[in-house]
């Protein structure tokens, strides 16, 4: 397996993906963000396969940054589907890089500082407030000021979790708020515009398919190279046995998993499109690919949020903040990406197979 398929900025991913598209026969509709940009930013989306055909969804960059990596995937899978005889009867709907500005400005966030994974909410009133015990972090989360290197991050950050507990730390700091705008984890204060292309689109995309499994690729959390597969219902869940049948209970976490890797985020994309497809049988994972300690990666998003709001874009801050949150989200390492992209292929393979027992 090459490692080939990762690209080094957004422009050339998107063309390299549309390109991989348009060899493998895929309709490719293109998609706008209307935002001040050097380069053009859309989200693509290929289809691959006869409408009403039991679906596999895939979608890569809800966090900007991280749609190198699925990018990488969406990318190697489509050469595989270039061979005729490995499609099946199945379609393949792959959204490429849900937020477009993130991923071009080595982000995570979106235009509007937006957390685009909290901004998925149901209900319009939602878009208030933030957990308790933000609003005592804010301070160490989102300093007024580029970052620097010679303060103890690390040191603060270590202080923070023996007071709060990490499981506790990751809640409240990561699982969204509507309060602080330049802050980080900010799930917006209405739907944004990739939002809003999701909102709009999905059902056309997905079609007459009563039968679809949603993968939302995603890096970051987790051992380095390896990955979990996190699911938008909980351990209760009828649909359960089917997770684990289809990819194995070891890497499976359901919702609300006590001492789990992930926390329970508000307004997440899975959550939405589950409830918007329920008359439908729809399995939703988004798939964590890890990389580094949950402190450094913490540190990188912090540092870059800094960087983004207060730093000179030509200054050598604002370019080492950029350096390490592409680092922590999309290791330079070949044999990371390497096994990244085996194992992303490795389960829209399984998740071919178990369509087959969705019922
Ligand atoms: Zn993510």
């Amino acid at each position: 397996m090459s490692t080939n398929h990762f690209s080094s900025t957004f422009t050339q991913a998107r063309k390299r993906f549309k390109n991989a598209a348009h060899a493998a026969g895929a309709t490719i509709s293109s998609y706008q963000i209307d935002v001040e940009s050097e380069q053009e930013l859309a989200i693509d989306v290929a289809i691959l396969g006869e409408e009403g055909a039991p679906t596999i969804l895939i979608s890569s960059g809800v966090h900007g940054v991280e749609g190198f990596f699925g990018s990488a995937v969406q990318c190697a899978l489509l050469n595989q589907l270039n061979q005729v005889s490995a499609r099946s009867n199945v379609r393949y709907v792959m959204i490429h890089s849900v937020n477009p500005f993130g991923f071009s400005q080595l982000r995570r966030f979106n235009e509007d500082n937006v957390d685009l994974n909290r901004n998925f909410l149901s209900n319009a009133d939602h878009y208030n407030s933030a957990p308790d015990g933000y609003a005592s972090l804010n301070g160490f989360l989102n300093p007024e000021s580029p970052p620097s290197k010679f303060e103890p991050f690390k040191l603060k950050a270590l202080w923070t979790i023996w007071r709060n507990g990490l499981q506790a730390l990751k809640q409240s700091v990561a699982g969204g708020q509507y309060q602080y705008p330049k802050g980080l984890f900010f799930g917006g204060n209405r739907p944004c515009k990739s939002t809003r292309v999701i909102y709009d689109n999905c059902d056309a995309w997905i079609g007459s398919s009563e039968k679809i499994i949603h993968i939302d690729l995603h890096s970051g959390l987790g051992d380095y190279a390896s990955y979990k597969l996190f699911l938008a219902e909980g351990a209760e869940s009828k649909n359960l046995g089917w997770y684990t049948d289809a990819f194995g209970a070891d890497c499976v976490e359901p919702l609300d998993q006590p001492e789990g890797t992930a926390y329970k985020a508000t307004g997440p994309f899975g959550e939405w499109m589950q409830k918007h497809f329920t008359s439908r049988e729809y399995r939703f994972v988004a798939a964590e690919f890890g990389t580094y300690d949950v402190i450094r990666v913490l540190g990188a998003i912090r540092a870059e949020n800094r960087a983004h709001h207060y730093s000179d874009k030509t200054s050598s801050a604002y370019k080492n903040a950029k350096a390490e949150l592409l680092e922590c989200f999309c290791p330079s390492d070949a044999s990371w990406r390497r096994q990244v992209t085996e194992s992303g292929l490795k389960i829209i393979f399984q998740a071919t197979q178990a369509l087959g027992n969705l019922e």
